[in-house]
């Protein structure tokens, strides 16, 4: 299995000429998103059924196109003024509330850019207010000419198999009972294989070997990219660090504890692998 590559969202720094009928609107307000209720079903606003409720101002950012609409993002302090029409949802819960998966990456993507711009709006270098960039994503200080890009963060997450079974970690940070795969930061100087095997070690104990590329996601969280692969155990004994991760095990796949859903790369390869142990057994 591969983590699909369906393309319903495409990326795009360049906004169309004006803004056109059907263009959807991302706001976005701390960890929620705001939603248009019509006919029972929530789905993304169009920008023109805000346009008595939210200032749809021009500092909207155009992140490119879902299914052919033109989405623009925006944020805003509060979601209080909301009308019958507009619910707000927690944004990790936005394929639950619309049934279509791909606005998991939409909206995330909004809320990885909103966070961009509103972390770099002075320069990292000499301090001075920074302007948006014309003919590409960066913002650039008119005072020393610094450039910052939308900063990304490599990360690896890693299915760890032990014969026929699985190595699934609770993280402290975890909702409880959730189980999940090992994952964390990739390090200057590092390489992806070097992070797999040292978040490992460091999290339970153990050392891996044969690490295979598996697919990656990003993870806009708010700006990373998750590298997922396969690793086989190689030796040790499982001891957690207490730290991150409070309990770990190897699970078969009959017997799996809660998991993440298909939003998250973990979820997808959880699931892979149990669908794998299912096909060899029957
Ligand atoms: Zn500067």
């Amino acid at each position: 299995m591969m983590i699909s590559s369906e393309v319903k969202y495409i990326p795009a720094f360049l906004k169309p000429e004006k803004i056109e009928k059907d263009a959807w609107a991302l706001i976005i307000s701390g960890k929620q998103i705001l939603l248009w209720k019509a006919d029972n079903q929530l789905r993304i606003p169009e920008i023109n059924e805000l346009k008595d409720t939210i200032s749809i101002d021009g500092d909207m950012v155009y992140i490119g196109r879902y299914d052919g609409h033109a989405c623009y993002c925006k944020k805003i302090d509060d979601l209080q003024t909301l009308t019958e029409n507009l619910k707000a949802v927690e944004l990790r819960e936005i394929t639950v509330q619309t049934g279509d998966p791909g606005l998991f990456i939409l909206a995330g993507t909004a809320n990885h850019i909103l966070h961009w711009n509103s972390v770099n709006q002075y320069c990292g270098y000499c301090g001075h207010k920074t302007a948006d960039k014309k003919d590409e994503r960066a913002k650039i200080c008119p005072n020393c000419g610094y450039t910052v890009y939308p900063r990304i963060s490599p990360a690896t997450i890693t299915a760890v198999f032990h014969k026929d079974k699985i190595l699934l970690a609770h993280n402290k940070n975890f909702k409880k009972d959730l189980y999940s795969l090992i994952a964390g930061y990739v390090e200057p100087g590092e390489t992806l294989e070097q992070c797999v095997v040292r978040e490992i070690r460091e999290e339970v104990g153990i050392k891996v070997k044969n690490m295979k590329y598996f697919g990656s996601q990003p993870w806009p969280f708010p700006d990373s990219l998750m590298m997922a692969f396969t690793a086989e155990y190689e030796s040790g004994e499982i001891e957690v660090d207490n730290f991150e991760i409070t309990d770990a095990a190897w699970y078969s796949a009959d017997n799996l504890p809660e998991i993440p859903n298909t939003d998250s790369v973990a979820g997808k390869m959880i699931r892979w692998y149990r669908d794998q142990m299912n096909k060899m057994s029957n």
